[in-house]
């Protein structure tokens, strides 16, 4: 082929060499250039097709060429004989099949002899160019052509067939991810802004238990069987790939709604493939793809989703985070739609979307600070949904979508009956509060149904998805809008001290469970340790589930900002006035002052027999008796577990002297079961009692390294023997029903 160009550009060549009329140089020159181009793009055809057209164009262009050069000579005839004869035969192996091979050729003399056979000739020159076309090139060429065809055909479908091989998964016959992701690049390059183009991800569930019971052959079915449900379900402009192992994607020209869609129909027809113990089931994660986001950012996204998908139970659907910022368009609009008679609800599946309120209460201001938005279903008729229905794991659709639509119904019902100063609390996923823009998108509403986000308390509730840098990340953006941010449920499931430091909330809410947790070995409250510690931290504490009296007297006494639950009221609809809640918290205030004073009482005439016995004690021991000899009487008192004397610094002085409630069973704390190894002038009961030198104090319960049990010291400083020393006494406090003093 590239030898006729260089034919091609001698016959140019010699017809310059003569004189006459000629076809500017450049016309013919441009053919040339022409021919070469066609020639280079034949090792870069992909089908047959292509091949055979750059042949016919080729022929054209080269006739067309011939014409031009030898126009304005006496006898063109002449000059392209040796052209007519010789360029078949160079051509004949480009012709992939006979067939291309016959027309090619009847293409070019067709033209060829319409363009030449104006001029008049001699009858024995006619006679000698049919002789050399039809006995000498036309033979000629048929010769090469079938001497080439079977080679050239072979290598031509040799190579076409590796490619297909090296972009096909054998088994399943669709894309292997190679192609897959090329094809997609080639897709995102070419997309226009207004297209959308959306990623499914799909992984069978549990199909490593199929291998293993039934076998490879049977599991390689199941691939089958998938890859022609996506082949069935998809239209041949999505594609579709097995991406490795039993996980598949499709790439398809919708958005996000369309994309999950198509993934909820592949999740029902895949749901009705057989398996030998049931049926095969697969899960979905799907995202749509985002300006200048590569295929690979997009595929991982979907994957993100359908790690989801997994981890919540298999079989569904899961959305990207993303935010299809539609649906809360359309909702905040629908909220004003009828300006001032608010639409309240909102459709919602089979149910309508609507908020019930329910009051947290200042326990000091005895008076209602903030509504926690709860979400509700509610029937046509107006019944209520049960909330497992409402918010049972639905297989298909995206999770976060029913988390931002409760935002828009609350704030559009909030935006009626909120007073002027409460709280509005939100709960929100977790997902959703990192989820990219929505804290800007959240602002919007608020302002725009005529809150300010200074009163809007985001709940983070307890739940996975996102990961704790993502989450103090997204309280940074929020707390820039004036949010406040509020941590739910603190003490359960994915909650721990490092997320509650690291995301910084405002409020903390405790898990009601905690309410009730006591101490091991006492039946003392936790809580109000706990609280002490949020207060450290900078936190308020609210506390939930309150439902019976002694619940909100512990609150109280436990030092809780705020209280929630049944008992100060439940949740409605309508933000009702408050009734007789503030009576309620100040009784138990009162019992609470009343309690702290019995319990002082009792604790005192609990130790008082003590602080007696040890004053004796150290008038022994100032007198110059041994240590036997004054704890003599101490120790044989029924709470106490050993008498000691500390020297000036804390370090115990000779050996204890132990009393009945001694025991040697504190085996799980033996390292540090030896008193003598230490100092204890960092304790309250030793720096108390250098405080008031000569008093007997008693100490708080504290956790008695010796024994690991909840103990009480009574402690004394006297100078004995010019030595300023503290004697004390440790008494067994774990026993049920032995009174603590009230608070510290
Ligand atoms: P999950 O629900 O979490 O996705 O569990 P799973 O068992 O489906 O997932 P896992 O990734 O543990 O197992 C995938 C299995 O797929 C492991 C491998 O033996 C099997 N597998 C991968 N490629 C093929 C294949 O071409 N044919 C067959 N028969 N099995 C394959
Ligand atoms: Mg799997
Ligand atoms: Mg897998």
């Amino acid at each position: 082929m590239a030898f006729t160009v260089v034919a091609f550009l001698c016959f140019v060549g010699a017809r310059n060499m003569v004189d006459g009329p000629a076809t500017p140089l450049g016309y013919r020159l441009a053919c040339a250039l022409v021919l070469a181009l066609l020639v280079m793009a034949i090792p870069r055809t992909g089908s047959t097709w292509t091949f055979g057209a750059i042949g016919v164009a080729y022929s054209l262009v080269l006739v067309v060429g011939l014409a031009l050069n030898v126009s304005g000579v006496e006898q063109p005839l002449l000059w392209v004989l040796p052209a007519m004869v010789v360029i078949p035969v160079c051509a004949a192996p480009l012709w992939l099949t006979p067939l291309h091979f016959f027309v090619g050729s009847a293409l070019f003399y067709g033209a060829a002899f319409a363009l030449l056979l104006g001029g008049q000739r001699a009858h024995d020159v006619d006679i000698v160019v049919w002789m050399w076309i039809l006995a000498i090139g036309l033979p000629t060429s048929i010769v090469f052509h079938f001497g080439f065809y079977r080679f050239r055909r072979n290598h031509f479908l040799l190579e076409s067939q590796l490619a297909q091989l090296a972009a096909t998964d054998p088994l399943t016959g669709l894309q292997n991810r190679r192609a897959f992701v090329k094809q997609g690049e080639r897709r995102l390059e070419i997309m226009t802004p207004e297209e959308r183009v959306s990623a499914i991800f799909l992984d069978i569930d549990s199909f490593k238990s199929l291998n293993d019971r039934f076998g490879h052959a049977i599991g390689d079915h199941a691939l089958y069987q998938v890859a022609q449900v996506l082949m069935e379900e998809t239209s041949a402009d999505d594609s579709v790939s097995r991406i490795g192992g039993e996980e598949f994607a499709v790439l398809l020209r919708d958005g996000l709604a369309g994309a999950l869609a198509l993934a909820e129909r592949l999740r029902g027809a895949i749901a009705a493939i057989e398996r030998p113990d049931g049926y095969l089931t697969a899960s979905f994660g799907v995202a749509e793809h985002r300006s200048g986001e590569s295929i690979m950012v997009l595929l991982d996204r979907a994957d993100e989703a359908l790690l989801r998908a997994k981890h919540s139970g298999r079989n569904r659907v899961c959305a990207e985070r993303a935010l299809p910022i539609e649906p809360l368009h359309m909702l905040a609009g629908d909220a004003f739609a009828e300006d001032g008679a608010l639409v309240r609800q909102h459709r919602w599946e089979d149910y309508f979307l609507t908020s019930h309120f329910q009051p947290l209460y200042s326990l000091s201001h005895q008076k209602q600070v903030g509504f926690e938005a709860l979400l509700r279903g509610e029937e046509n008729d107006g019944t209520l949904v049960p909330p497992v229905v409402l918010f049972a794991p639905k297989p298909s659709s995206d999770e976060g979508a029913l988390d931002r639509a409760s935002h828009a119904v609350h704030l559009a019902n909030a935006r009626k009956s909120l007073p002027g100063d409460a709280w509005l609390f939100l709960n929100i996923l977790p997902a959703t509060f990192v989820a990219e823009g929505y804290a800007d998108q959240l602002a919007m509403i608020v302002r725009a149904v005529g809150l300010e986000p200074e009163r809007v308390i985001l709940e983070i509730l307890e739940s996975h998805g996102g990961s704790v840098d993502d989450m103090s990340r997204a309280a940074a953006l929020y707390r820039e809008h004036g949010f406040l941010i509020a941590v739910d449920d603190f003490g359960a499931g994915q909650s721990n001290l490092d997320r509650l430091l690291r995301i910084r909330p405002d409020i903390v809410k405790l898990d009601g469970e905690l309410i009730r947790a006591t101490g091991h070995g006492t039946e003392q409250p936790i809580l109000p340790k706990l609280v002490s510690l949020l207060h450290l931290a900078g936190m308020l504490v609210v506390v939930e589930g309150v439902e019976t009296t002694e619940e909100l007297i512990l609150a109280v006494e436990s030092n809780v900002d705020f209280a929630q639950g049944f008992l100060l009221g439940r949740p409605a609809a309508e933000i009702a006035p408050p009734d007789s809640v503030h009576r309620r918290i100040d009784d138990a205030f009162d019992v609470i002052a009343q309690g702290r004073a019995h319990q002082y009482a009792l604790f005192e005439s609990e130790v008082e027999p003590y602080r007696t016995a040890l004053r004796r004690a150290a008038d022994a021991l100032i007198a110059g008796g041994s240590m036997g000899e004054a704890f003599a009487f101490l120790a044989t008192f029924e709470r106490c577990i050993s008498c000691f004397i500390l020297d000036d610094s804390g370090r115990q002085v000779g050996l204890e002297v132990r009393g009945p409630a001694w025991s040697a069973d504190g085996a799980s704390l033996q390292p540090v079961a030896n008193p003598r190894d230490a100092r204890w002038d960092h304790r309250p009961y030793f720096r108390n009692a250098v405080l008031l030198p000569g008093v007997a104090v008693a100490s708080n319960p504290y956790l008695s390294l010796a024994s690991g049990r909840p103990c009480v010291a009574v402690t004394l400083a006297v100078q004995v023997a010019a030595e300023r020393s503290v004697i004390g006494v440790e008494l067994d406090w774990s026993v049920v029903g032995l009174p603590w003093p009230a608070g510290e």
